[in-house]
């Protein structure tokens, strides 16, 4: 990976879990430039919350040891198009243990717990109900890691596909542990040893092969192997991850997603990942802010606390929050509002600064010059297949050396969308669209971000420009 992704992963963890060692971080952050406004925004807010007296450093002291007590994990599932994902998310929720029938009638709100059967025990897990990287990607974009674990759907009848790559690695980049379900085993052509002889590949090995990767057989339309599927997070969950929390603090996590209801108004489903959420609490969450007045759980039952690893829907909010904003419990109502409020300028300020901050194509070849960069990321998209094949093509042909390496993250047919975005801003890459344009929010969103989008229309004129950024030549556009 390259010193960059590395440093932005570094800035992630340090955001998922408000502890940043400064002197680290401090110390990369001066030998790459950039990366230091990104640690001096974290500050601000660090310095922002401190002044209306919510203490971080004494809410970390309240991680210690003996406040913390076991949470259920949090599971996101994640897999190639059309390999079950959807289908396997509601297998889940139908084996819940204890709503047995009525386990059947489960709202979407973005995220369910289920109950499961485990060693004599019935355990809690809590599963983002919106499948595919995109709704990951997307948070973690904005900093935020809510999965502790990833199920990664493969369909026996059609193998290992790009996004079961892609998700992969997304999976892998977060640190998060991986339990694969071979879907679809059902089907007449079913072929599970040969999803886990391809996945060995890409250094999932199977326990029964030697490995120490789960493979579980499953058939989400049959529901068959959902408890074994389940049992297997469990397991994974205990002997790899320490997920505890301290629940008897005022609530802090990240919000899943949320809308505008026309009778309810700002309608968002948050995860509690610490703490006890309840009504009547004054929460900020991003730059909206609010009093809980009600919380709803997946049945549309009403709440009035909601413990670590609980996904509820709160109403309250004054505004609508985005995917992957944290929210925290403020001393009071007016408080909260002034937080949103100063954190809204803030994040203005920050959309100037950050535009200037990521690698931009003339950035790079800067960095380059500095010896502070290794790989140019990527990400292609073009009208038609044939475009983005070739200009993929002659792009990795480049000839460029050893000290410089070119890396595609992404590459697809069609418009620029918000998630192409979203994965080059984790990436630190640049978008390039041959023949496509992207819609009008997705550019706001790409100015927010900082990210690079260059439009072609001839091909050869997109790879002057790579090979001309990668070998440190490239002349700044004015
Ligand atoms: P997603 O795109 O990954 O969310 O995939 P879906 O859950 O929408 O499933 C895609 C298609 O595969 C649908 O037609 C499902 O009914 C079908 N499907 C999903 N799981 C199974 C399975 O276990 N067996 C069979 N035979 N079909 C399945």
């Amino acid at each position: 990976a390259s010193l960059v992704t590395v440093l932005f992963h570094l800035g992630e963890m340090a955001t998922a879990t408000q502890s940043l060692d400064e002197d680290t971080f401090g110390t990369l952050g001066a030998e790459l430039g950039y990366q230091i406004e990104m640690v001096s925004a974290e500050d601000e807010d660090r310095e922002l919350l401190e002044a209306f007296d919510i203490d971080l450093e004494a809410e970390e002291a309240a991680e210690s040891d003996e406040m913390l007590e076991p949470r259920p994990p949090v599971v996101t599932v994640m897999g190639h198009v059309d390999h079950g994902k959807t289908r396997l998310l509601d297998a889940i929720r139908h084996s819940d243990v204890i709503a047995g029938e009525a386990g059947g009638i489960t709202q979407h709100i973005g995220a369910y717990q289920i109950r499961h059967e485990y060693e004599g025990e019935t355990r809690p897990i809590t599963f983002i109900d919106t499948p595919g990287h995109e709704a990951f990607t997307a948070m973690r974009a904005r900093g935020a890691q809510v999965t502790d674990l990833a199920i990664l759907v493969v369909a026996a009848d059609d193998g290992v596909m790009p996004q079961t790559i892609e998700a992969l690695n997304h999976a892998q980049a977060a640190g998060v542990p991986v339990v694969v379900a071979v879907n679809k085993i059902d089907k007449p052509e079913a072929n599970p040893a040969k999803i886990r002889q391809q996945l060995t590949e890409y250094n999932l090995v199977a326990e029964e092969y030697g490995g120490d990767t789960v493979f579980v057989d499953v058939s989400a339309r049959q529901g068959k192997g959902i408890g074994e599927l389940l049992d297997s997070v469990l397991l994974v969950a205990d002997a790899e991850l320490d997920l505890r929390a301290n629940p008897d603090k005022d609530a802090r996590g990240v919000a899943i997603e949320a809308n505008l209801d026309k009778g309810r108004g700002a309608v968002a489903t948050v995860l509690v990942q610490s703490g006890t959420l309840a009504v009547g609490d004054s929460i900020v969450a991003g730059t909206s802010y609010g009093r809980v007045r009600a919380m709803f759980d997946e049945h549309g039952d009403t709440l009035d606390v909601a413990l670590p690893s609980r996904p509820v829907q709160v109403l309250g909010l004054t505004s609508v929050p985005r995917a992957g904003d944290t929210f925290l419990v403020a001393p009071e109502d007016r408080t909260a509002r002034q937080i949103a409020e100063k954190r809204e300028a803030a994040e203005r300020a920050a959309t100037l600064a950050k535009r200037r901050k990521r690698v931009s194509l003339e950035d790079f070849t800067q960095a380059l010059e500095q010896g502070k960069v290794e790989t140019l990321n990527l990400v292609l998209k073009g009208d038609v297949s044939g475009a983005v094949e070739a200009l993929e093509d002659a792009l990795v042909k480049i000839d460029v050396g050893d000290e410089v390496q070119l890396r595609i993250i992404h590459r697809g047919v069609g418009a620029i969308t918000q998630n192409d975005v979203n994965l080059a801003t984790v990436d630190n890459a640049i978008i390039i669209g041959f023949n496509v344009k992207p819609a009008e929010r997705v550019t706001e969103l790409a100015d927010r971000e900082g990210v690079d989008i260059r439009f072609y229309s001839v091909i050869y004129q997109a790879i002057d420009d790579v090979e001309a950024a990668l070998k440190g030549m490239l002349k700044p556009e004015y």
